[in-house]
Formats: structure tokens, C-alpha cells, sequence
């Protein structure tokens, strides 16, 4: 039996590669399980609900926050995101590996409710990459990219709170980093 912590949370700025190092991970390793938020956010292009998000409007997330279904929830540059909590307990009492892909206020909820959770922080290479990501994706429009970059910089201050810290120099060996600490490769 695998001693390791069977909750893991992944958080890190926005653009530093987080869905992309998972979703890597998630082809190798199709049964590593990801918690599928919800969120007030809308699509961006692409994005299927019920796959990398439940878009919600915000009627429905105030009655999931008002009906306790929610582990953790956040505002994040301007938009509401949550983690449903059966789907989560669930997945942790089968004592399957459960993975939460966050944002750093997400991950403090998570560490005061559950303190055997393991906080893995994805850093970027450097503040310029990250930039560059950011910028280079496309999807927002300015004034979100600099809200986005804002949160980043607080996010960045707060690594010294994880347990774990993986630069995302390379996806492949992130990847395979982020399944050591899951205990499944
Ligand atoms: P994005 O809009 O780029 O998909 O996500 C924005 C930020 O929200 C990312 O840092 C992402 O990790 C975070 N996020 C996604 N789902 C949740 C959630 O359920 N709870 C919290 N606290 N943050 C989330």
C-alpha cells in the first residue's frame, strides 16, 4: 500500500502550464482522475462543458455554494470557480488518487480542511516565459491577461506554502514528476 497522500492539489499562476502538463500526464495515464470544477467562467473556444469545466451561470453556482456542495471555492480574475465535493469524497473513500488543478486561494481552503493533502506548486521557468505564455495563448483579451498577471505575482510570493515546487522547463518531465507525487508511476 502506497503511503503517499492521496489528495493532491496543483496550483500555480495562470499560464504556467498546468492543463497542458495534466492533460500530458492524463494520455500516459488515463485512470489518474482530475476533479472537473465549476465554474462562472465562459468557454473559451474549444472547452466542452462537462469536460474541462461545468459552466455554470451564476444563479447556479450561488446554489451550489448555498448548498454546501462545494469543497472549496474562489474568485478568480473576475470569474467564480469551484471543486463539487461528492465527486472528490467519493473517489478519496474507493482510496483513489484525487487531483485538483487550483488557484492559490483554492489551495489554502483545501490545506485548512483537509491538512493530509499534498500542495504541489507548478512555477514558471521565469517571469518573462510566463508572460510570453500568457500573452502568446491568445484566448483573453488585454485587460484579462493583466489581471491574470497580477494574480501571478501574488501567486508567485506564496510558493514557500507547497509542499512540492516543479518548474515547467519541460512538460514530459513535469509530467512524470506530478505522477511520482501522485504514487501512481
Ligand atoms: P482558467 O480560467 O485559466 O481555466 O483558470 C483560472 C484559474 O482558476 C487557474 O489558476 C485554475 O487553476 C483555477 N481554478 C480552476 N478550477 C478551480 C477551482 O475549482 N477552484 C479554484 N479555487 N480555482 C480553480
Amino acid at each position: 500500500m502506497s503511503e503517499r497522500p492521496r489528495l493532491t492539489v496543483l496550483s500555480g499562476p495562470s499560464g504556467v502550464g498546468k492543463s497542458t502538463v495534466v492533460a500530458h500526464m492524463r494520455k500516459q495515464y488515463p485512470e489518474v482522475w482530475l476533479s472537473v470544477s465549476a465554474t462562472t467562467r465562459h468557454p473559451r473556444p474549444g472547452e466542452k462543458d462537462g469536460v474541462q469545466y461545468h459552466f455554470v451561470d451564476n444563479d447556479q453556482f450561488d446554489k451550489l455554494v448555498a448548498n454546501g456542495e462545494l469543497l472549496e471555492w474562489a474568485v478568480f480574475a473576475g470569474n467564480r470557480y469551484g471543486t463539487p465535493r461528492q465527486a472528490v469524497l467519493d473517489k478519496l473513500e474507493r482510496g483513489e488518487p484525487v487531483l485538483l488543478e487550483i488557484d492559490l486561494q483554492g489551495a489554502r481552503q483545501v490545506r485548512e480542511s483537509m491538512p493530509e493533502a499534498q500542495l504541489v506548486f507548478l512555477a514558471p521557468p521565469s517571469w518573462e516565459e510566463l508572460v510570453r505564455r500568457l500573452t502568446g495563448r491568445g484566448t483573453e483579451p488585454q485587460h484579462v491577461i493583466d489581471e491574470r498577471l497580477e494574480a501571478a505575482k501574488v501567486e508567485l510570493a506564496a510558493e514557500s506554502e507547497f509542499d512540492t515546487t516543479l518548474v515547467n522547463t519541460s512538460v514530459e518531465q513535469v509530467a512524470a514528476e506530478l505522477l511520482a507525487l501522485l504514487g501512481v508511476a
